[in-house]
């Protein structure tokens, strides 16, 4: 078993401005397993507020060894393994997860949503998100929507009932809207989620700090709409945590350390009567691809990494109808 590893500088499309920060790119380690002839393809997406950067992804890498991965693979023991290198470092191991996830289709010559039990006619549509921006340049993202049937719009400042406004003048999709831990006030965030209700809005994503159980389980009891985790929600160990405080949680690859413990994830929190998101960062194709395997598993899909980057190092994926389509391809079906 052979990995190799290359820093790639990802561009985003338009700089992306959420509660807390703004940025224009973001760096991605793409990783590559190789074995007897085939090749893996994982991606490791370090968004700054996580807090993993190109030195702390080559630190990690330097201590994997790669002849621990045995074929054939028990995820189970990779990650276990990958935990007793360093604590954290959620994206990084992920990359390293999806590429053996990758490798592993190939290797049994089947693609990976059949390896993870996912029926592809249950793929949810996916969103597109925009960022709080002035006017002109917010109707201008919703003009450049890559046939998305539901936009998802980032809040948590004073202007967001004027946001959301400006997008009703442009567009009547459905709406997702993520506050980034941005509210404080409890009864004017109750009041903003029955006003959003009347706008269309389908779920709210970590409205209030993601460590104020007691404010986000306040909100999701007495919510029209469905209360989302995110921040608050990353490894398995979360999920449990998350009932009674939200109504579902956001899973996202770069959060689980990958696909295997999102698999987890999914199946505990149908366990415990969960709504599921699956999310993304800024990603390619490639760990688009990883989500969108274990997407039909999801009630709602957030998965347009691939829409807002401009130097994407894979072809695009196929999208219909607002959907990702999974093709038989052995693998991800990452097409170069
Ligand atoms: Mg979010």
């Amino acid at each position: 078993m052979k990995l190799t590893y290359q820093p790639f500088e990802l561009l985003l499309r338009h700089t992306f401005t959420i509660a807390k920060f703004s940025r224009t790119s973001t760096p991605v380690m793409l990783i590559r397993v190789g074995h007897e002839g085939h090749t893996g393809y994982g991606e490791a997406s370090m968004v700054p507020y996580m807090g993993e950067s190109f030195q702390s992804a080559t630190d990690f890498l330097s201590k994997v060894d790669a002849a621990q991965f045995k074929y054939p693979f028990n995820f189970d023991d990779i990650i276990s393994y990958l935990d007793s290198l360093a604590p954290g470092n959620p994206a990084i191991k992920a990359g390293i997860d999806i590429a053996l996830h990758d490798l592993d289709g190939k290797l049994q010559n089947k693609p990976c949503w059949q390896l993870l039990d996912s029926d592809p006619a249950k793929m949810p549509a996916t969103s597109f998100t925009i960022g709080i921006d002035a006017p002109e340049v917010i109707i201008q993202k919703v003009k450049e929507n890559p046939d998305c049937k539901i936009i998802k719009v980032k809040l948590g400042r004073d202007s967001d009932k004027d946001l959301i406004k400006t997008i009703r003048s442009v567009t009547d999709l459905p709406l997702f809207v993520d506050a980034n831990q941005g509210w404080t006030d409890l009864q004017q965030s109750l009041d903003m989620t029955h006003w959003l209700h009347g706008q269309g809005v389908l779920l709210i994503e970590q409205p209030m700090l993601k460590t104020d159980i007691d404010s986000n389980a306040w909100l999701t009891e007495r919510s029209p709409i469905p209360i989302i985790g995110d921040e608050s929600i990353q490894r398995l160990p979360d999920v449990a945590k998350a009932k009674g405080v939200y109504h579902g949680i956001n899973i996202k690859l770069m959060k689980s350390a990958g696909m295997y413990e999102a698999h987890q994830m999914i199946l505990k929190a149908r366990q415990l009567g969960l709504k599921l998101m699956i999310g993304c960062m800024s990603e390619t194709s490639c760990a688009t691809l990883a989500a969108a395997a274990l997407a039909p598993q999801c009630d709602w899909a957030d998965l347009d990494g691939p829409f807002l980057t401009s130097n994407n190092p894979y072809k695009m994926p196929e999208f219909r109808e607002g959907k990702w389509v999974l093709d038989n391809a052995p693998g991800l079906g990452i097409k170069h």
